[in-house]
């Protein structure tokens, strides 16, 4: 009898002392926001951060996992992807271009993503019902100022005034306030700024953020448009593409760059498909203009061209001498900041385990830009493991699996 009491009771401290779901162990972790630089085991629990300890016991938990070697970051966080073709779309001219959000992302250590106006308020439900409400990823969205959304060309769409309605939007915006992070202006030609000061309209009524996504700037001032029509935590992507003069005749950031940044206006990558020349980033990041978020402008062109992936967009910015730490912070807890979501980008107790396990590997590497230009790097950073909610998405090495002899046979050999 006393056997069995005991045998019972070590199970019930094994199964007590079991309270966490997972703990990934030795590896070096890296949490800009909570200024988190060294080696550390981190507790996950019910899909939120647990515990970050220098050690943690194996027998703590019900699954451990060795990264020693590789780094610890919050999921990264891209704000400017495209995941959905609006029912409008009938001659975009290019076919459909946008991509599966969970496809990219996953292997991708992505672990959050803004959709930056793909859709407008015409097609939100349809979004909403298809993609949004069915991706593991968490998706977020810009909503696109024009009604139609970038349901067709560039050049008819979304150059369409009268399409801009702000009731319609605001209306929208009420009903989907749990996922809707900001308004998006794109692809603007006009010679002058109607669009964007529709956005800021909307953007004021509705208290969100307003995404600038274009680069025509022959015909209106860029330094009009951030120093006087944009707001405080209004965010101008495609930084580093080519047209507006963002660098004095020296290859310095322009002042004007710099008093913009001072009043809050937020620069975010962008790089897309069209939308990164190393010409201006080079200058522009040695000069200590760093960009506040780094992000994919992911549709099919970018993503089967030189951009590839967030990670390889992380890179390029690594090889002009961004430190690290930095383009870790440009990745998470910054363009998590920017949509709104201060929480997100992190890994603090008490926060959702949304995780990215990055090797970095050493050696010669080549990047490239959208001009046909290169950039000799010594660093890439390799995706090895996603944490979603605290669920392992995405395991390319393998580490959460046993030896298969060791396994149960899920599937019977015939
Ligand atoms: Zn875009």
């Amino acid at each position: 009898m006393l056997r069995l009491l005991s045998f019972v009771f070590l199970c019930a401290t094994a199964v007590q002392a079991q309270q966490y779901d997972l703990v990934l162990h030795h590896g070096h972790v890296i949490d800009p926001k909570n200024n988190i630089d060294g080696e550390r085991d981190v507790a996950i629990h019910a899909g939120k951060i647990a515990a970050i300890e220098s050690s943690i016991p194996a027998s703590a938990a019900k699954h451990n996992v060795d990264v020693a070697g590789l780094y610890v970051t919050p999921g990264l966080v891209d704000i400017h992807v495209h995941v959905f073709t609006g029912l409008r779309h009938d001659a975009w001219g290019n076919g459909d271009l946008s991509v599966p959000a969970d496809v990219m992302a996953t292997p991708n250590g992505v672990t959050t993503m803004a959709d930056a106006g793909s859709s407008g308020w015409r097609d939100f439900p349809e979004f909403r019902r298809r993609v949004i409400d069915n991706t593991k990823t968490r998706l977020f969205a810009f909503i696109n100022i024009v009604g139609a959304g970038m349901a067709n060309s560039d050049d008819v769409a979304e150059q369409n005034e009268h399409d801009m309605d702000l009731d319609a939007l605001s209306k929208t915006i009420e009903q989907n306030r749990d996922v809707i992070v900001g308004i998006k202006t794109a692809h603007w030609q006009q010679p002058n700024f109607i669009s964007v000061q529709k956005a800021v309209a909307a953007g004021n009524r509705s208290h969100l953020p307003v995404m600038v996504d274009f680069g025509w700037f022959d015909n209106k001032s860029y330094e009009t448009m951030i120093a006087t029509i944009l707001r405080p935590g209004d965010i101008s992507t495609h930084v580093f593409r080519m047209p507006a003069p963002l660098l004095t005749p020296e290859g310095k950031p322009a002042p004007y760059m710099l008093d913009a940044r001072r009043r809050g206006i937020k620069f975010d990558v962008g790089h897309g498909g069209g939308s990164f020349n190393f010409a201006l980033a080079e200058p522009m990041v040695k000069g200590g203009f760093f960009p506040d978020s780094i992000s994919t402008d992911l549709h099919v062109d970018s993503a089967t061209g030189v951009m590839i992936n967030l990670p390889n967009v992380m890179n390029k910015i690594l090889a002009l001498g961004v430190p690290f730490s930095e383009v870790i912070r440009e990745s998470t807890t910054n363009p998590a900041t920017e949509i709104g979501h201060p929480e997100l980008g992190q890994i603090a107790v008490g926060s959702v385990a949304d995780i990215a396990v990055l090797r970095v590997d050493h050696g010669h590497f080549g990047y490239a830009d959208l001009a046909g230009g290169k950039v000799d790097g010594t660093e890439r950073i390799v995706p090895e493991m996603t944490v979603r909610a605290g669920k392992v998405v995405f395991d390319l090495n393998a580490r959460t699996a046993v030896p298969w002899q060791q396994g149960h046979l899920k599937y019977a050999v015939r």
